[in-house]
């Protein structure tokens, strides 16, 4: 799905000058606190949901780690790199950092339409880090996502984490801690990442002026960055469309096929050339797997309802009265199973499977779900 790939992206070198309000605290606690006592663990695992910054808060660390002249910011209080000031003074490590070019900065994520790092990728990793730093200070590693590399890849880390080399440190980013392998998790300092607090959040979104930031933030979990994708793409016209089209099975009596024939269709259609966005909702670009991860938030939605769940439980807010009244005409048990269809079905759209029909059945199960 489109809005969870906020942080996959990856983004230039630059934009990694500042942090997030929501992880200014943080910052203190991880570079302000040790820089001064040149006390830095030799790996930390970033751990938390996506969305919420893990990526900036890396890049910002390497390259406070990486500055030849930490200072004291004078509106924060806090030592931070000096691309921070604007006092004209930016040293050499600030620079190359700034260019993206910083011999000393190593960064490991997937291959371009991979989803695993290879263990190629981490031998390489392990060879450079046994060479000197060119600047003379610290060396630093961010591999990320961490869950990411295979379990030979991850294994042959493992070694360079059990003889931590002198003056290098390793940054791993991750959004599913559990899916490292223990002896990984247990060599790192891990820094788990709550979610912010929903008022910050909801005050920077209304900085960046969204139209309905309480909205965006419900239909993402509370992730604030996300939160902000979703209000820039067409995601939002998108599901508006899918969940018409699905609350039209049972609000207006339509035909469960003809739906699934409709939403079918759109994701049928090609891209303009040079266009990843639609405004118009009879081009609207759709994947089988929007189509998917919205209807199940729909029932998920529905459960919480008809288990009378409170209202902050609730993802789609603004469907909040039609999902209300149709939790008390339908049957949970048939709900349930049908969930069972949808997480099923996340996976049965990666393979060779008809969708079209795929779609007729879920569409047809959902009408029956009618008492
Ligand atoms: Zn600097």
């Amino acid at each position: 799905m489109a809005i969870k790939q906020a942080e996959d992206e990856i983004s230039p070198y630059y934009q990694f000058n500042s942090l997030y309000p929501w992880q200014l605290s943080l910052w203190k606690q991880l570079y302000s606190n040790n820089i001064a006592a040149d006390h830095f663990p030799h790996a930390l695992l970033f751990s938390g949901v996506a969305g919420i910054g893990k990526k900036q808060l890396a890049f910002h660390l390497a390259r406070g780690l990486l500055c030849q002249s930490p200072q004291e910011n004078p509106q924060t209080g806090q030592i931070e790199p000096c691309q921070q000031h604007d006092c004209g003074k930016t040293c050499r490590s600030c620079r190359l950092f700034s260019a993206g070019t910083h011999p000393d900065l190593y960064h490991v994520t997937t291959p371009v339409d991979k989803k695993v790092i290879p263990v190629d990728d981490i031998r390489t990793l392990i060879q450079w880090s046994v060479l000197s730093s060119q600047l003379g200070g610290k060396k630093i590693i961010i591999i990320e996502p961490a869950e990411a590399m295979n379990p030979n890849a991850a294994n042959s880390l493992l070694k360079t984490l059990e003889e931590p080399v002198a003056d290098t440190i390793i940054i791993l980013l991750t959004n599913k801690k559990q899916a490292l392998l223990p002896t990984i998790r247990s060599r790192c300092r891990t820094i788990d990442m709550a979610l912010p607090d929903k008022q910050s959040v909801l005050h920077w979104l209304s900085e960046k002026n969204l139209t309905d930031p309480e909205l965006m933030l419900s239909l993402t979990s509370g992730a604030p960055l996300l939160a902000f994708e979703l209000s820039q793409g067409s995601q939002l016209e998108v599901r508006h469309l899918i969940i018409k089209q699905l609350l039209s099975v049972m609000t207006d009596s339509i035909d469960p096929i003809t739906v699934a024939e409709t939403l079918f269709k759109q994701t049928k259609i090609k891209p303009a050339k040079g266009s990843r966005k639609k405004t118009d909702n009879k081009k609207l670009l759709i994947s089988a797997y929007d189509i998917i991860y919205w209807f199940d938030s729909l029932l998920s939605d529905i459960v919480r309802l008809a288990q009378k769940c409170t209202q902050d439980t609730i993802i789609n807010i603004d469907y909040y009265d039609s999902l209300q009244q149709l939790s008390n005409r339908l049957y949970l048990k048939k709900i349930l199973q049908l969930t069972d269809s949808i997480n099923k079905a996340y996976f049965e759209i990666q393979g060779q499977i008809n969708v079209n029909l795929l779609f007729e059945k879920l569409l047809i199960d959902w009408k029956n779900c009618q008492k």
